[in-house]
């Protein structure tokens, strides 16, 4: 029996994280093929490297997928199905929109896959399996084997990639993670993590967890349990990583560089509104004071387009991040997922633009209509910040103001104002982008 796991990326997503320099590969699937009994072989496409072939010799195909890539994994799995191959879809998206994604596959598996995934497989070899696989209780992360290392195939910078926790506990209206894993937040044993992250021959790791900071405590045990590794790493964290020295502490002498931080907004009227009253604009500067202080670089993350936000929020967002000495920032415009909140409230108030699915990428589409800008001002404000921050002018004030991370935030900051040159903001037609009347439904 041959199984083919595809890890879905359109082409248009490809472009744009051609453009961002550093681009980590998605575990899901490594992750999964570890739990497929032996009997089975295995073969791996990661559509950001590898092309897909339709004419496969596989029994069956199974796809993960975000929101984006949807338009393009229906018509994959249409061609599949055609050939006579059964079609298998997860991820994000089915998770979100599951009677959408059941028209385009044989089977769907809604909501985290490693529990449902051998009884399926089982189910599959003996021709009796359903229609929808749905895990309804949150599972536990107890067990999880590691992931196959030889099914990683991106050249991503990082020496591996690996899950401590999964979800988050806080519920950002804009944010899918809160609605895919149901509020929740549950880590790995610590000692699991370890032996994981261990195993490791690269000197980098990056955690792919969507909050490092979720329990505080929980962070601490696996700092010191992974400080004799003597390796690199990077995570995503909420703003209370910033809040804790002895998180901070620990973090830096287990080996973290760099804390990707959701700050999201310059606004404190659009964090209430978008309900993470948790970040306080007021203390930002003190965060990320204390984070540098201990010697770590902080990624920003932020999101323009809220409610509160007028066309001042780009020009406010640059000031605060180069006064602070912010060594990197990942700008988002504000889309609301299907299954969020946000879509909810934004649909009850007919501000959808489209439901084309592929458009909903956040950095080249304005897919709902903003309150106090047009969707052309809000996509130009974004095309300024981005060239803007990774401008050479805006690179030398914010070193100046960074303590720390010098050398990882000078080569990363000419990497993206080369790569914003070449492949990136400004230079692929933004101004094509923008939704003709014709797409606004
Ligand atoms: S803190 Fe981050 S991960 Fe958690 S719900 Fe908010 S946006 Fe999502």
């Amino acid at each position: 029996m041959k199984l083919l796991l595809i890890t879905a990326s359109s082409n248009e997503i490809k472009r744009i994280r051609k453009s961002r320099v550093i681009g980590f590969q998605q575990v899901t699937m490594p992750y999964l093929a570890a739990m497929v009994p032996h009997h089975w072989s295995i073969e791996h496409i990661d559509e950001d490297v590898n092309r897909v072939d339709i004419n496969t010799d596989a029994d069956l195909v199974a796809i993960t997928f975000h929101t984006p890539s949807t338009n393009h994994v229906y018509e994959l799995a249409a061609q599949f199905r055609q050939n006579g191959v059964p079609v298998v879809l997860g991820g994000p998206h089915v998770s979100l929109v599951p009677e959408e994604a059941a028209r385009h596959a044989d089977v769907i598996f809604v909501g985290e896959a490693e529990q449902l995934w051998p009884e399926f497989l089982n189910d599959f070899e003996r021709g009796r399996s359903k229609k929808i696989y749905k895990q309804d209780v949150v599972p536990s992360l107890e067990g999880i084997p590691m992931s196959r290392k030889d099914l990683l195939y991106r050249k991503d910078l990082s020496g591996g990639i690996i899950f401590a926790s999964r979800g988050c506990p806080n519920k950002c209206e804009f944010c899918t993670i809160s609605v895919m894993y149901q509020n929740s937040f549950r880590k790995r044993p610590v000692e699991e993590v370890a032996r994981e992250y261990g195993s490791f021959k690269g000197k980098v790791i990056i955690f792919w967890d969507d909050n490092i900071a979720g329990d505080i405590y929980f962070a601490k045990c696996l700092f010191k349990a992974i400080t004799p590794y003597k390796k690199w790493w990077s995570s995503q964290a909420s703003i209370h990583a910033g809040q804790d020295d002895e998180f901070l502490e620990l973090a830096a002498k287990s080996g973290c560089k760099q804390l990707f931080i959701g700050l999201e907004s310059v606004s404190q009227k659009s964090l209430n509104n978008a309900s993470k009253t948790f970040n306080r604009v007021d203390e930002y500067y003190k965060i990320i004071e204390k984070i540098h202080y201990y010697g770590i670089a902080v990624q920003a993350g932020v999101v323009f387009g809220f409610d509160d936000d007028d066309k001042t929020i780009f020009r406010q967002t640059i000031n605060f991040l180069e006064t602070a000495g912010v060594q990197n920032a990942t700008f988002n415009i504000l889309t609301p997922y299907p299954g969020t909140p946000l879509f909810k409230r934004l649909q009850d108030e007919g501000r959808i633009l489209t439901f084309d699915w592929s458009k909903y990428n956040a950095r080249t589409y304005v897919v709902y209509r903003p309150k106090n800008m047009t969707p052309e001002e809000l996509l130009e404000g974004f095309n300024w910040v981005n060239q803007r921050f990774y401008s050479i002018r805006s690179i030398i004030k914010r070193i100046g103001n960074s303590p720390t991370g010098m050398w990882w935030t000078l080569p990363l900051n000419l990497a993206y104002y080369f790569s914003n040159k070449f492949y990136g903001y400004g230079n692929i037609g933004y101004a094509s982008y923008l939704l003709t009347h014709d797409e606004i439904v």
